[in-house]
């Protein structure tokens, strides 16, 4: 990625994000140079690119927010990415997790259901002149099945349940990242495709706005 093309005066800042995250507990250090590479203020709206490298989630517009930058750390230690994956995220909202997964895996479909979002993210990741990511406009509890199979799927906004379509479209030993929602609660899963049969972990509460979809929420809220 040439982040370096960049005038980059925010360089500074993304070094005390890389300590603050380490700080949170994040270890894996493809992570840490990950977030070390990605410029995130190009993924705000100009207006908050002061607050860009706070650890914390801010609004995009359209309803919704850039997660805070801990809990996407948590999700990509969680993967366990080795470089050469096929990964399909789900929920583009900013851009800028794709952006990170770039730098940790071989190509991205990222889906977003917004169109006026998905637009605004692939501006930012060209900015950023990141490669490697296809974005997509489309209800993401569906998949995307034309780049299927995927080795990891991220699953960026709270789910009543897994997927059915993201579980075919996993690939044998792949895992599935994502919030389940149950009452006012909701808790990461760690969901492990071995031998055509699932092993589900769990890995803690977390706080996402609703996947909105055939295999999600409907728009009013309700599963
Ligand atoms: N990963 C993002 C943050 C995601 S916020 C970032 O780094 O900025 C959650 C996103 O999921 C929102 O943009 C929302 O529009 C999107 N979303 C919700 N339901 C969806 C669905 N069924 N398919 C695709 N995107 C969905």
């Amino acid at each position: 990625m040439a982040t370096g093309r960049l005038a980059d005066t925010y360089g500074g800042y993304r070094a005390r994000l890389v300590e603050c995250l380490r700080q949170n507990g994040i270890r894996d250090l493809a992570v840490l140079r990950a977030f070390g590479e990605t410029p995130r203020h190009l993924f705000v709206p100009e207006a908050l690119r002061s607050r860009a490298y706070d650890d914390v989630s801010l609004p995009i517009g359209s309803g919704q927010t850039i997660s805070q930058p801990t809990t996407q750390g948590r999700y990509l230690e969680a993967l366990g990415l080795q470089g050469h994956e096929r990964v399909l995220e789900i929920g583009t909202g900013s851009g800028y997790q794709a952006a990170l997964l770039s730098h940790l895996a071989q190509m991205v479909v990222s889906v977003e259901r917004l169109p006026e979002l998905a637009t605004r993210a692939r501006q930012a990741l060209d900015q950023a002149g990141t490669t490697g990511v296809m974005v997509v406009v489309g209800d993401g509890s569906l998949g995307w099945r034309p780049e299927a199979p995927y080795d990891a799927i991220l699953v960026a906004a709270a789910s009543p349940h897994v997927p059915r379509p993201l579980v075919s479209q996993l690939a044998e030993g792949g895992r599935i990242i994502i919030p389940i929602q149950r009452d006012q609660a909701q808790e990461l899963r760690r969901v492990t495709k071995r031998g055509g049969e699932l092993e589900e972990e769990r890995l803690g509460e977390v706080q996402f706005l609703p996947l909105i979809g055939k295999h999600g929420f409907s728009t009013n809220g309700i599963e």
